[in-house]
């Protein structure tokens, strides 16, 4: 069986973890500290923050630009549950937009989406395709959409508009404009999930670009706090001699990142862009190449002039085919023993939000690209030869349903 996602588990990342083990300091410490700067370093962004996960990531961002009941938060139908959910956490309504046929939220629905209760826009990088943030960024600084903006909060007096916070759990390494994801709005937040590009098992990172006059630094301070219960100091810092006193100035979280996770994603940074990222994209142009000779096949862009993807997913769709024809399909696919799938099940059509008023049918495009969709496998470890499995068994699949 040729399996979707498993993550790259080698020797380095094994004697690294060992390392952050036996060192005697395994919660948040120097390891954390280090990659932090490494991931600033990286994209370019003011400052990085890592949290235990990119949801805790995005509702500690929420929660600090003061979102709460009777706010709205525009987010892409098209996306996980986790982008949506951060927002019910916080007492705020998802307000959902259509797709464009690359996946990413539309920018004219979005237009539609905005009213004086919008806080957040919250745009998904679908699949690693950063999503169109010249428009975007242009948009929340319109005059005629600043108007709407009621600040209620001082981080929403000193920004003075819609915050863009962005769900880049699938695009770190992406690009727009040669610039990476973390530099292209005001807050990214990306995912170091076991399936995620770079892995460190759970992870997140808040990569902190607020305009002026935000002191990105003195938010940092801030949000460090905020994310270890409120508590002045860190373990770390209060384990230094004569270092044990300690304030509580509000009823913090705890999002922290450990050492440990640190030691595994230092690693995987560090040979991300001249070795992980490039076999990624080998296997993208192997699906693209092979499938594209097909009509029935609509391959997924991944660069153009102006972008170019982290290779996180590829999402292939089928022409003209029904929903449970692609079901179909998948089911033949395993059969040939390769793992797929499907990225993702619209948020309309999911229990929850179709129990809060939300309809599949406004979101047209979505379901569209959702119905006719197959993702397929994409991991350093894969091999030519599985690679060519892959193409031979959804060949296969696609001719024996579509016949
Ligand atoms: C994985 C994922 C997340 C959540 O990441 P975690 O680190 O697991 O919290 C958020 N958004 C999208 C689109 C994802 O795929």
């Amino acid at each position: 069986m040729i399996s979707f996602s498993p993550p790259r588990i080698d020797q380095k990342i094994l004697d690294e973890v060992c390392n952050a083990l036996s060192s005697g300091w395994i919660t948040t410490g120097p390891r954390t500290k280090l990659f932090e700067e490494k991931i600033t370093e990286y994209a370019g962004h003011k400052a990085t923050l890592c949290t235990n996960s990119c949801s805790t990531g995005l509702e500690l961002m929420l929660k600090w630009f003061g979102v709460k009941k009777g706010d709205e938060v525009i987010v892409p139908a098209y996306t996980y549950a986790a982008s949506a959910n951060v927002i019910v956490h916080c007492g705020a309504k998802p307000v959902f937009v259509d797709s464009n046929s690359d996946f990413n939220l539309s920018i004219e629905a979005v237009k539609k989406a905005i009213t004086s209760k919008t806080k957040v826009i919250l745009p998904v990088d679908l699949a690693g395709w950063p999503c169109d943030y010249d428009e975007l960024n242009n948009l929340v600084c319109e005059e005629s959409v600043r108007e709407y903006f009621v600040s209620e909060t001082i981080e929403q007096e000193t920004l003075g508009r819609i915050l863009i916070l962005s769900d880049a759990a699938h695009s770190i390494g992406a690009t727009y404009k040669g610039r990476k994801t973390g530099v292209l709005t005001d807050v990214s937040v990306y995912s170091f999930h076991a399936v995620k590009n770079i892995t460190t098992a759970e992870g997140g990172a808040i990569c902190l670009n607020l305009p002026k006059p935000f002191d990105n630094k003195a938010v940092y301070d801030y949000l460090k706090i905020k994310s270890l219960h409120g508590q002045t100091k860190d373990a770390f810092s209060k384990n230094q001699i004569g270092n044990w006193r300690y304030d509580i100035i509000e009823a913090g979280y705890k999002y922290n990142m450990t050492d440990v996770q640190a030691a595994m994603g230092l690693i995987e940074l560090e040979r991300y862009d001249r070795d992980m990222i490039v076999k990624r994209k080998h296997i993208f142009d192997s699906y693209s190449e092979a499938l594209s000779k097909y009509d029935w096949a609509e391959v997924p862009v991944y660069e153009n002039e102006i972008k170019k993807s982290s290779y996180h997913a590829f999402l292939l769709r089928i022409r003209n085919i029904s929903e449970t024809e692609r079901d179909k399909i998948i089911q033949k696919i395993f059969q040939r023993e390769v793992a797929v799938n499907v990225h993702f099940i619209p948020l309309p059509m999911t229990t929850f939000y179709s129990n809060l008023g939300n309809k599949i049918e406004d979101y047209p495009v979505a379901y569209d690209n959702f119905s006719r969709e197959i993702s397929l496998p994409v991991y350093y470890d894969l091999n030519d030869e599985q690679i060519n499995i892959v193409i031979e068994a959804v060949i296969e699949s696609v001719e024996d349903v579509i016949g």
